[in-house]
């Protein structure tokens, strides 16, 4: 492990790193993950979390937003705050090692550890702005959330009376486009890619580090269990990302 550390902790000092990230980074936040073992899937039924179903069922949306009412969906009114390896990451970035962030996370935690906007490009969407499924209008959350609070459990767009859900990505809704083109601008000048906290599962968004390895460019897994590209990366960092994290970070500043 030490060795792997060390060879890991030259890539990150040599190359201009490209952060590849998922649930797993934020867990040690309090966030679950979805396929970790005490991961969402292992409660929820992920046919709860296709978009035909809110759209479909009043009930599944009014419970969503009670539960962003109240804080539990780590979107506008949530407690949770970034962990080691969120910072780990910012002081890679102001090294200038880092091209920038692709995280498959909707929790916002990586711009509230400090990493600017335009160093993160999130694939699946976010928890702080919602939208219109019909016009399209944006709102920040919480003003949907004072819509909310003011009695309407199922919010509807004041325009056009649209069904309104946060910007996330649920299953069977296209990925934003203009986040994927920012994601493989970061991608195409980054020498070496880190994936952090991901099985490396879901698709599209794991063709990122996949077309990078196979385009012969360094892959550094640090993941706690195993993920679906072990056999193509260049290193495996087995462990907790807010563990590993700052120590890799440590072992560069010190080279
Ligand atoms: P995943 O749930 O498929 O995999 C997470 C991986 O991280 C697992 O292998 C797990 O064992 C590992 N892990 C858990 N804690 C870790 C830690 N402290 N350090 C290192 N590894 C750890 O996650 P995914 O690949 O991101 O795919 C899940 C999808 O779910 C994504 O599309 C994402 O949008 C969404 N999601 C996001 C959040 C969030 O925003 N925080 C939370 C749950 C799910």
């Amino acid at each position: 492990m030490q060795d792997d550390l060390l060879a890991a902790g030259r890539l990150l000092r040599e190359g201009r790193i490209l952060a590849f990230t998922g649930a797993g980074i934020s867990t040690e936040s309090g966030i679950p993950d979805f396929r970790g073992p005490d991961g969402v899937w292992t409660r929820l039924d992920p046919a709860d979390f296709h978009i035909s179903r809110f759209v479909a069922d009043p009930e599944i949306r009014k419970r969503g937003w009670a539960l962003h009412q109240q804080g539990q969906l780590w979107g506008a009114r949530s407690q949770v705050r970034p962990n080691r390896g969120h910072l780990a990451l910012v002081d890679l970035w102001r090294e200038g090692r880092l091209v920038g962030c692709v995280t498959q996370n909707i929790d916002g935690l990586h711009q509230a550890a400090g990493l600017p906007d335009e160093a993160v490009a999130e694939l699946h969407g976010n928890t702080r702005r919602a939208r219109c499924l019909r016009c399209e209008q944006t709102w920040p959350t919480e003003t949907v959330l004072e819509w909310v609070d003011a009695g309407a459990a199922d919010p509807s767009c004041p325009n056009c009376g649209g069904i309104v859900k946060t910007a996330t990505v649920m299953f069977g809704e296209m990925l934003p486009q203009r986040e994927m083109e920012r994601a493989w601008e970061m991608a195409s000048t980054a020498s070496a890619v880190l994936a952090i906290g991901s099985t490396l599962s879901v698709w599209p968004a794991a063709e990122i580090p996949a077309r990078l390895a196979a385009d012969g460019r360094p892959l550094v897994i640090v993941n706690q269990g195993p993920t679906e590209m072990d056999h193509v990366a260049t290193i495996r960092l087995e462990g907790a990302a807010g563990v590993i994290l700052p120590r890799l970070v440590e072992i560069a500043e010190g080279m």
